[in-house]
């Protein structure tokens, strides 16, 4: 049988998406299976086909993906340290070495602009990389501690215990639609996964086939590259009629250890029942959707209402709204200030031209959200329209923004005004007094993010804010909004729930790996049968302490 042609062998010189999953290093076989479904991406912008024929991968192959990766998980677990971190650097590298064709082909399929908006994710993807490889290379993210033995104490001997992190094995990853490479096929579940030292199967996302493959191809030969086993990747085309089935089948898999998902709640929270109900459960790590709460309190909003007005609306209608970050919820208190926010607030929005969406599916998501927020009991809309008219086939898939607006009172009420609108929209929510701000942020949701505007004079209400928002939120700003997320050691990009269902959790940062990893207690084994981590000789742990916990330094940037 002829051999299938290698990713690296397709892709040169230029680059292009093939529309068939990789298993074990190659192209799955063209007409490998006679149950293939077929499908296309679509370009929002034009509202026309896109890319080539993609087949969704079958039962047999998502089977011999997961069987891949579960044989080859210690062989990637054991090696080196540096040889991982050489994968990871590595894939940065080729990723890199696609050039502008990435963002293209990622702007053609999700109708976001190349330049800069996907150019920087590229960018922001290899950042992750790259530190990441970093993080294995210095070792502190297997977090060992080592109580020393005390043959001495009273009334019975301590024994020698050593603790470090160890990973799980095979992760499935499931990428969001709306950041087709940073959290997608080698975005920051991955990135993480592997750098733990746990193969990966990717399923691809139907929005965005080609740009997945095209990285997955880079993944590949990144692999080839640096002598990584076979099933250490692998990615699998979903979508048609086959769409919502590979992802359950591979988590479904008894091989898959972990899955790490970023998309819609519903998505999410299916797939975490599916982990739960299996005969062996397994954790689900599941980044959701947000509403990213802002609270703008009384001094700063009379100070620069215009300036916050504009900060705000360029957040919220960042990519479209259709980032997990975007501010969906504004509290505010009546006063001048609010009045001449909401104002300028409402003529940006009024002004906006409709926007490209990632899809129809997320448009008609959109539209239907919005028009029962604004059909809710005590809602208004303040800027822009609640129906948004459906686009004709062929044309593009655009939406408008919207401003609605609201009272606490009837937000308060109502549970699903909380809810994420994904798209352009926002709700105002007018409290009556600056103290029932403290009351809003003690009935919002969890959320990825939760933001403070506030000067000097609001003090003390800030400071009550912050403590309401803590159990509230992965990560707090203040005066600043929450879109852009920083690759950085300190990041938390995770949140309580509904924003996820792991609050103990950040996706972003070195201190993501800890999620695919569990911890395991070596007691009384001698030097030689000690991971290299729990050794003696390791340097890490010179450092440790008297009594004998060791703290991990903060990894350097
Ligand atoms: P989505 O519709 O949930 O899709 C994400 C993936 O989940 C798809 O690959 C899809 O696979 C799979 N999926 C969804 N429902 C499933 C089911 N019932 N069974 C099996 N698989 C299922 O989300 P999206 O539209 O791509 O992304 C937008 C959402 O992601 C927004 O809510 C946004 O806020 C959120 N998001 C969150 C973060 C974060 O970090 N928290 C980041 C980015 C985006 P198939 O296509 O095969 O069905």
């Amino acid at each position: 049988m002829p051999q299938p042609p290698s990713p690296k062998a397709a892709h040169a010189p230029t680059p292009t998406p093939t529309g068939r999953s990789i298993i074990e290093g190659a192209f799955v076989e063209a007409g490998e299976s006679v149950s293939r479904a077929a499908f296309r991406a679509l370009n929002p912008a034009t509202g026309t086909p896109t890319g080539p024929e993609c087949f969704a991968a079958t039962p047999a192959e998502i089977d011999r993906a997961a069987r891949a990766a579960e044989r080859d998980a210690r062989a990637y677990a054991s090696l080196p340290r540096e040889k991982r971190a050489a994968f990871l650097g590595r894939i940065a590298d080729e990723i890199l070495a696609l050039g502008e064709a990435l963002p293209a082909l990622a702007a053609a399929e999700t109708g976001l602009p190349a330049s800069p908006r996907l150019a920087s994710e590229r960018d922001r993807a290899v950042l992750q990389l790259r530190s990441m490889a970093h993080a294995v290379r210095e070792g502190a993210w297997a977090e060992p501690i080592l109580d020393h033995a005390d043959p001495d104490r009273k009334p019975i001997p301590r024994p020698d215990l050593r603790r470090v992190l160890v990973p799980l094995g095979p992760v499935a990853v499931f990428g969001a639609g709306n950041f087709p490479i940073a959290y997608s096929t080698a975005g920051t579940d991955t990135a993480s996964a592997l750098a733990a030292g746990c193969p990966v199967v990717v399923k691809g996302h139907p929005g965005h086939p080609g740009t997945g493959e095209l990285v997955a191809q880079a993944v590949t030969d990144a692999a080839v590259a640096t002598g990584m086993p076979t099933g250490v990747f692998a990615f699998l085309h979903a979508g048609g009629a086959r769409e919502n089935h590979v992802g359950a089948e591979l988590v479904r898999h008894p091989a898959v250890a972990a899955v790490g998902f970023t998309g819609s709640h519903a998505g999410g929270m299916a797939l975490a029942r599916l982990a739960a109900d299996r005969p062996v459960p397994i954790p689900v790590f599941a980044e959701m959707g947000s509403v990213n709460p802002v609270f703008l309190l009384p001094a700063a909003l009379s100070r620069d209402p215009v300036g916050l007005a504009e900060r705000l609306f360029a957040s919220a209608t960042a990519s479209a709204g259709q980032m997990c970050t975007c501010p969906g919820l504004f509290f505010l208190a009546r006063g001048d200030g609010a009045d001449a926010f909401l104002k300028a607030l409402a003529s940006l929005f009024h002004r906006a031209e409709p926007m490209v969406m990632l899809s129809p599916r997320v448009r008609a998501l959109y539209a239907s959200t919005l028009a029962s927020l604004a059909k809710a009991k005590g809602v208004e809309v303040r800027a822009g329209a609640a129906e948004q008219p459906e686009p004709r086939p062929g044309s593009p898939v655009t939406a408008s923004p919207a401003l609605l607006r609201t009272t606490l009172a009837a937000f308060e009420a109502d549970p699903a005004l909380a809810r994420e609108c994904f798209g352009p929209a926002a709700l105002a929510v007018v409290c009556d007094r600056p103290d029932d701000l403290l009351h809003a942020a003690s009935i919002i949701p969890g959320s990825l993010t939760a933001t403070i505007i506030s000067a000097s004079p609001d003090g003390a209400l800030a400071l009550g804010l912050r403590d309401l928002l803590i159990p509230r939120a992965g990560r707090l700003i203040s005066n600043g909004v929450p879109t852009g997320v920083e690759v950085a050691p300190a990041m938390v990009h995770g949140g309580p729930y509904p924003a996820t269902n792991r609050p103990d959790a950040s996706a972003v940062g070195p201190t993501a790996i800890r999620r695919w990893t569990r911890p395991v207690c070596f007691q009384n084994f001698p030097d030689e049968l000690l991971p290299h981590e729990l050794k003696d000789a390791n340097p890490l742990n010179l450092a440790r302490s008297e009594d004998a916990v060791y703290t991990p330094p903060r990894p350097s940037r």
